[in-house]
């Protein structure tokens, strides 16, 4: 099985050490992956300059892109052979939620998808990294099997990709899986007002507060409880209740 991993922290971040680490006991792992950080860059993708791949050792490359970029190049050009899944992650920090539109790391998995490969988004919902670095290492254990089943699946769902959240708690505390759906988050005071050098204003996003609401079946709600959530997402956004109610707001023009 060839593996096609990447992410939106950058090909030096811990996540994707841990992803790569968690990988590869199921097969050959080709790693492409932005030189920096890049998330919050969604589904961007770099037309205005050329991108230049670095090879860092054996079926490892590093590029001045963002991570669709990444998935692009890599099965378009710099693997000999197609991936038979992407690989996402792990990111720092949850994708749930409205997350999934601004994250790199989805996206990137969502790119494989539209490329027609299977694709597993992975995020670590853990939220100060330097006092997680232990907890993240750990979900190494806990990612292998589920990795495993959902690679060896007789038919992985079309049009599907997997999101996967991991709970920040010890890999053996973890209490299981649970098949969610997308929560809502709110956040609150996440523009801050500041001043530059010269005392003129300028806005910094992010920050403020976060807040979470679903149903007992969201992702949040599994992750609080100590559960590692997987979403089903696919890239269609028709919103078929209101197409199928359009009676009641559409006319013929
Ligand atoms: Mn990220």
């Amino acid at each position: 099985m060839r593996l096609l991993i990447t992410n939106d922290d950058g090909i030096l971040a811990l996540g994707i050490e841990c992803l790569r680490a968690a990988a590869d006991p199921l097969g050959e792992v080709t790693v492409v992956a932005p030189d920096r950080e890049q998330s919050a860059t969604s589904h961007s993708l770099t037309l205005h300059h050329p991108l230049r791949p670095i090879p860092r050792g054996e079926r490892r490359w590093q590029v001045d892109g963002t991570p669709t970029d990444c998935v692009m190049l890599a099965i378009e050009a710099l693997m000999p052979e197609r991936p038979d899944f992407v690989l996402s992650g792990i990111n720092h920090g949850q994708n749930m939620g409205e997350d999934v539109l601004y994250s790199g790391t989805v996206a990137a998995a969502m790119e494989g998808l539209a490329l027609g490969v299977p694709s597993i988004a992975i995020s670590f919902a853990g939220g100060d990294l330097r006092a997680d670095v232990t907890q993240l290492r750990e979900q190494v254990k806990v990612l292998t099997p589920l990795l495993k089943h959902l690679t060896s699946l007789p038919k992985f769902p079309s049009k599907t990709l997997f999101n996967v959240n991991l709970p920040p708690r010890p890999a053996g505390e973890v209490k299981g899986v649970k098949l969610t759906r997308l929560g809502r988050r709110v956040y609150s005071e996440s523009v801050a007002p500041m001043k530059d050098p010269w005392g003129r204003p300028i806005y910094w996003i992010g920050g403020g507060e976060i807040s979470w609401s679903g149903e007992e079946d969201s992702d949040f709600r599994a992750i609080e409880d100590g559960y590692v959530s997987v979403t089903p997402l696919h890239l269609d956004l028709t919103y078929y209740d209101v197409l199928q109610g359009a009676g009641t707001w559409w006319r013929d023009l």
